[in-house]
């Protein structure tokens, strides 16, 4: 055969070959060829719930305000981050996502209804989660909340019900999952059903430890035992905001710190923490609770980026938000161009600490009481003086809607959104004179912003659906692409 004969010969086998090879290696090869990227061997995945651009701007534009110096931002740890995408978190059934299906996209890549954890639209195909995924592949694997920990972003990574409220059923999911560290607030053991042997006492027969404080966290040393670390906050399983933490409450950083010590072992580890918190803030409209909580969740931030800094060529750290809450805006009519941040200061303890220890006790103690009795509380946890007769009508109304009750009418609902009218109202007064204002009580359908830093971090510059986040990461992770699980 003459050269040049051989050569076609060469470049047809050729022809022939490439796609034999990937047909050969199916779906996956084809998904993985569009991006290329390094493998990490420690991977953060950090959401932020309900935390869009506005809530992170409102917190860089207080901590700027708070300074006393020019207009600007103070920027967060993560907003400094090298890679910066847009995302967007329609769900299957709404474009105005709940955190069940947005926590589904992220875990799975797979787009669901409102209210369904890591199963499709039908409810017959369950999904696996990028965190089995690395578990399976040897890995250990963390799962952080200040929220109790069977909700439903941190019940997307370990558990598969047609819904959110299964809260039982999920929590028994957890107790018979394969994950190494569970940390944050306290599961739903008032949802055990009659009869039935509640979430602590399974995990304990399977041999969990099971830490209920400071000292029991601490104590705890790295090694084969499965790691479930609780707290729960003054109002319920939660942790408490951040604003009303005091020295002996566990706070997201510290959970986060003592996950890395723990998790750390040479086969990588992928870590989900989530500032669950900073939504509820959002859907009861307080924006000091929503600064503060997002504060925290950069400080546990900042306790990865401590572990980058020592193996940068293998962590790659993610921060996102699952949606936005509440219709945040840094503007209001009132205020038209102008802003006073610093106000937020002013704001002692958050609406949930102010019904509880201020309002349950005032009601009990003056049932038939006004509202200038509960004025010098008012002035001492909101630091609001005088009002403007606009304000003082607002207020009076919603006091008495506080101590009388609430209508079911549609401008009670649009006035106080199910809250403590009070509580509401004085959030509404104090977030507006700063400048900020709210559009709802529920989420958003605006895009979230999405960070990285490390390893594979370029993945994430651009815009693109809440979906592709689960696709970048497992590339990083080297768990080849996403895929339906068996029903
Ligand atoms: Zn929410």
């Amino acid at each position: 055969m003459k050269m040049s004969s051989l050569k076609k010969y060469a470049a047809l086998l050729l022809v022939l070959l490439v796609p034999s090879l990937i047909w050969a290696e199916g779906a996956r090869e084809t998904e993985t060829e569009e991006i290329q990227a390094s493998q990490a061997r420690y991977v953060f995945l950090f959401i932020g719930d309900g935390m869009a651009l506005t809530q992170i701007n409102a917190a860089e534009a207080y901590l700027k305000a708070r300074q006393n110096t020019s207009v600007g931002v103070e920027k967060l740890a993560f907003s400094q981050f090298p890679n910066q995408g847009l995302t967007t978190t329609y769900d299957a059934g709404s474009f105005i996502t709940d955190s069940a299906s947005a926590g589904t996209a992220i875990a799975t890549g797979n787009k669901t209804l409102s209210g369904v954890i890591n199963m499709d639209t039908s409810k017959s195909i369950k999904y696996t989660t990028i965190a089995e995924m690395a578990k399976a592949a040897g890995m250990k694997v963390g799962v952080i909340s200040s929220v109790n920990l069977d909700h439903a972003t941190p019940a997307c990574f370990y558990a598969k019900e047609a819904s959110r409220n299964n809260y039982y059923n999920i929590g028994v999911q957890l107790a018979h999952s394969n994950f190494d560290y569970f940390a944050g607030g306290m599961l739903r053991l008032d949802k055990t059903p009659q009869g039935q042997k509640n979430v602590h006492e399974i995990m304990a027969e399977k041999g969990w430890l099971i830490a209920s404080n400071r000292e029991e966290l601490q104590a705890l040393r790295p090694g084969n035992r499965q790691v479930y670390a609780y707290s729960k906050g003054f109002a319920g399983n939660a942790l408490d905001y951040a604003m009303d933490m005091k020295a002996d409450n566990i706070s997201l950083a510290e959970y986060t710190s003592r996950g890395i010590e723990l998790l750390d072992n040479e086969n990588g580890f992928f870590m989900m923490v989530e500032g669950g918190k900073i939504d509820w803030a959002c859907h009861a409209n307080d924006a000091a609770a929503s600064i503060n909580d997002t504060i925290a969740f950069d400080n546990a931030v900042k306790e990865a980026v401590d572990f980058y800094n020592r193996h940068p060529e293998e962590t790659l750290i993610i921060v996102t938000g699952d949606h936005e809450t509440g219709g945040l805006s840094l503007g209001f009519a009132g205020t038209k161009y102008d802003s006073a941040f610093t106000e937020i200061g002013r704001q002692k303890m958050s609406f949930e600490a102010f019904d509880h220890y201020v309002l349950k006790p005032f009601k009990q103690n003056n049932p038939t009481g006004s509202l200038a009795q509960l004025m010098p509380e008012i002035r001492k946890n909101f630091g609001i003086d005088s009002l403007s007769p606009y304000e003082s009508e607002l207020l009076e109304k919603a006091f008495n809607a506080s101590m009388k009750g609430v209508g079911e009418d549609e401008e009670s609902y649009l006035l106080y959104g199910g809250y403590e009218p009070i509580s509401v109202t004085l959030t509404h007064i104090l977030n507006n004179r700063a400048g900020l204002a709210w559009a709802s009580y529920s989420h958003t359908g605006v895009p979230v912003a999405t960070f990285a830093l490390g390893v594979g971090g370029e993945l994430f510059n651009g815009y693109y659906d809440n979906t592709e986040i689960f696709q970048k990461a497992a590339t990083v992770l080297g768990l080849g692409v996403p895929v339906l699980a068996s029903r």
